[in-house]
């Protein structure tokens, strides 16, 4: 048959095409099962530093442990759970779970220098209407003090629809939320936009933080956020800190805030819970411990 229509007729069809539909339809219907229990899903902390070495904060990161594969990585299934709207349940989930863990953090008394708990806000379950009376659901359900919880958006959530987008995150800054935006600098939100929105911090994407030391680009990069940082009136924080080189190269550009494998890996929250509480510097270099 392929014969006959001629050499230009062929389809092609690449096998690894077809294993890629298979496998994101397999892992859409595992999503399905696993959002209706929510027991396969837990939310790691990744804990954030000061410059002087007290942990500032901590950011959740969603882990999904199945028996059938190794989907620990959100990579593999937040993209799937985006595409085929399972997100909005799940990162409901997301929203209630880390509100009921800053609760036990904050009945737990944690120091001040302890400053929040972010969560990471898909655009499409930011831009979704229900999204405000689901974060003020979860903080009334859980009776956190929302002060101490931050949402992190992309700059793709933020463009979609710029008067909706600073309308939302007044309400959110009305409740006392903090707001960052996540992956600074990869997207394309302008920079005439930025200055509207009533953010509170930056967070300089890994991709500008790798070999900043000997990178010019990139050092150049982050020294424009940093001023960026300074005219609006925006903390800083820089993410994927991985090797003492990068830090020294973050503080001689004046960043403040770091999060990153040099300082801890993202953790169970039993792991975090003392960390949090600890209120005095705790810097410890998971990669090199003579550093300290
Ligand atoms: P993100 O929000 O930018 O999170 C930072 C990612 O960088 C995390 O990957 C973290 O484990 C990783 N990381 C931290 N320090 C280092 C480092 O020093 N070196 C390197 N190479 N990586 C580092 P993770 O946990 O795999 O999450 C990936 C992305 O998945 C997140 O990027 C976020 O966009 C998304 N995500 C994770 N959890 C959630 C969630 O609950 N809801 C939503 N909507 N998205 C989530
Ligand atoms: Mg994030
Ligand atoms: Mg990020
Ligand atoms: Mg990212």
């Amino acid at each position: 048959i392929a014969k006959s229509r001629g050499p230009n007729s062929a389809v092609y069809y690449h096998p690894s095409m077809c294993k890629e539909v298979e496998l994101r339809l397999e892992i859409e219907k595992e999503l399905k099962t696993a959002i209706r229990s929510a027991d396969e899903f837990t939310l790691f902390y990744q804990p954030q530093y000061a410059a002087t070495g007290e942990c500032i904060g901590a950011e959740a990161l969603l882990r999904w442990n199945t028996a059938q594969r190794n989907l620990s990585c959100p990579s593999m299934f937040i993209p799937v759970a985006e595409d085929t709207g399972l997100m909005l349940e799940l990162g409901r989930w997301v929203l209630f779970r880390a509100c009921s863990q800053l609760r036990e953090l904050q009945e737990s008394c944690v120091p001040n220098t302890f400053k929040r708990i972010s969560v990471n806000v898909s655009a499409a379950q930011f831009n979704q209407g229900n999204f405000l009376n689901d974060l003020i659901n979860a903080i009334d359900q859980t009776g956190i003090n929302p002060n101490m919880l931050c949402i992190e958006l992309t700059e793709s959530s933020l463009i979609k629809n710029v008067s909706d987008t600073v309308r939302k995150m007044g309400e959110l800054r009305k409740l006392g939320i903090q707001i960052s935006v996540d992956d600074f600098g990869t997207g394309y939100s302008s920079l005439a936009y930025l200055s509207q929105f009533p953010i509170s911090a930056l967070k300089i994407d890994q991709t500008f933080v790798r070999n900043l030391h000997e990178n010019k680009g990139n050092n150049a990069i982050v020294e424009t956020i940093m001023s960026l940082g300074d005219s609006l009136n925006l903390s800083i924080i820089a993410e994927g800190v991985e090797c003492r080189e990068e830090l020294d190269a973050l503080q001689s550009l004046g960043c403040e805030y770091y999060q990153g494998f040099l300082f801890k890996p993202p953790l169970p929250y039993d792991q975090l819970l003392p960390l949090a509480l600890q209120g005095q510097p705790t810097i410890s270099y998971s990669t090199d411990p003579s550093a300290t």
